[in-house]
């Protein structure tokens, strides 16, 4: 049996109207879960205030004071979900053996976690809530979000498909995740890349149980741009290729302008402006993509990504002792 000590991280920007709800929810989850012996006496659920400018901060307060199955980190300002989501698993990240993030309305079905958590006993690193429908999203959003899995795809920037952050990440995963040090984090895109075994689970997604979406459009087209930006060079590749394909228009338009220029079709200067235009205009192009091929590998340079992360060592002189931080981080009500 894996040591199985969970922590929940759930981002918080004004909930106050939910949080309640998912309080009780997650206090019958977790109670439940424990009873089942899945995950041990002390797990926790970390709610993670992301600056909000309501009550949510003060609620968690309240709330860890009177039990401490329940505690919080609160952020200096609002850094987004991303980004309140990251910071909750690197500080509990030395705490717990493993950690399931969800949002805080009680959208993500509580009851994948079981199953979560027995992927996690047969050796699974990463755990990933899939939606099996979209039915209680508007056509809307399922329209915006299935284009935007579509469009990553073909942007190279793979992420797994109806997957959001419901996530399971052993304490190793969360090790590997702590590697990638890039200031643009686009999580649902670097968690694929950490590898290990993983496993999916499949979940209805519910209806937001109270409050309002902290999501509009605006924010998920910065998230598809971010994502997109943040993981793949492929639309410098798409310059050079235009480039290419513009280059191979002005050679046919060549052929074509000049056979126009012999058969006397043409006014004077005709032939050499227009085979100019598609000459210089294809080059340029390519250049830019050239160039920016360059860039593209500064950007991942600067990145610096680790390059490989050891899944197994069949050492003979006996197991790696990795160490616990016992003092852990300050400003968290652990
Ligand atoms: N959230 C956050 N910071 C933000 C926006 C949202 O921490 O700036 C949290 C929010 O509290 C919720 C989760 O991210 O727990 C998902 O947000 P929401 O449910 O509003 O998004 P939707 O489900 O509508 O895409
Ligand atoms: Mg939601």
């Amino acid at each position: 049996m894996r040591e199985n000590r969970l922590y929940v991280v759930i981002p918080c920007y004004n909930e106050e109207e939910v949080l309640p709800q998912t309080v009780e929810r997650l206090r019958e989850k977790m109670q439940a879960l424990i009873k089942e012996g899945l995950i041990a006496p002390d797990s926790r659920v970390v709610f993670v205030d992301d600056g909000s400018k309501d009550r949510t901060w003060q609620m968690i307060c309240a709330l860890h004071r009177e039990d401490p199955l329940f505690s919080g980190i609160t952020l200096s300002l609002n850094r987004g979900h991303q980004n309140a989501l990251l910071a909750g698993l690197m500080t509990v990240r030395n705490r717990c053996d493993c950690t399931i993030s969800m949002d805080a309305d009680l959208q993500d079905d509580l009851d994948a976690m079981d199953e979560m958590l027995r992927h996690y006993q047969e050796g699974c690193e990463i755990v990933y809530g899939v939606r099996s429908k979209r039915q209680t999203d508007s056509f809307f959003k399922r329209f915006t979000a299935q284009s935007f899995y579509r469009m990553m795809r073909i942007l190279g920037a793979g992420t797994i498909y109806n997957h959001a952050d419901y996530r399971l990440m052993s304490r190793r995963a969360l090790e590997a995740l702590a590697q990638y040090r890039e200031v643009n984090l686009f999580l649902r895109g670097i968690v694929p890349m950490i590898g290990y075994k993983t496993a999916q689970v499949l979940y209805e997604r519910h209806e937001r149980a109270a409050g309002t979406s902290k999501y509009p459009l605006k924010k998920m087209v910065g998230l598809a741009f971010e994502g997109i930006t943040s993981l793949s060079t492929k639309p410098i590749r798409m310059i050079t290729w235009l480039g290419v394909l513009l280059f191979a228009v002005s050679i046919l338009m060549g052929g074509y302008s000049l056979v126009q220029h012999w058969l006397g079709n043409t006014i004077r200067g005709w032939t050499s402006t227009v085979l100019s235009i598609w000459a210089v205009g294809g080059l340029v192009l390519f250049s830019l993509g050239i160039v920016g091929e360059y860039i593209g590998k500064i950007y991942l340079e600067t990145k610096a990504r680790p390059r490989y992360l050891v899944a197994e060592f069949l050492d003979d002189a006996g197991q790696d002792k990795g160490e616990r931080d016992p003092a852990g981080t300050d400003g968290f009500l652990g």
